[in-house]
């Protein structure tokens, strides 16, 4: 697999780098920042997953 060190932020489109911070969730960082996690365009509440049973 080819490593990213780079992203496009999934709410404003700006091109982010790899952080160190990131290195453990680098694949499911979408957001640049904690500002545009929260300004995702998602007006429904999509984040819940409801697990059924355990
Ligand atoms: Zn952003």
């Amino acid at each position: 697999m080819k490593r990213q060190d780079s992203k496009i932020c999934a709410v404003c489109n700006r091109p982010m780098t790899w952080r160190r911070k990131w290195a453990k969730s680098w694949d499911e960082v979408k957001y640049c920042s904690e500002a545009c996690r929260r300004n995702k365009k998602s007006p429904e509440k999509a984040l819940g997953n409801k697990s059924d049973g355990n």
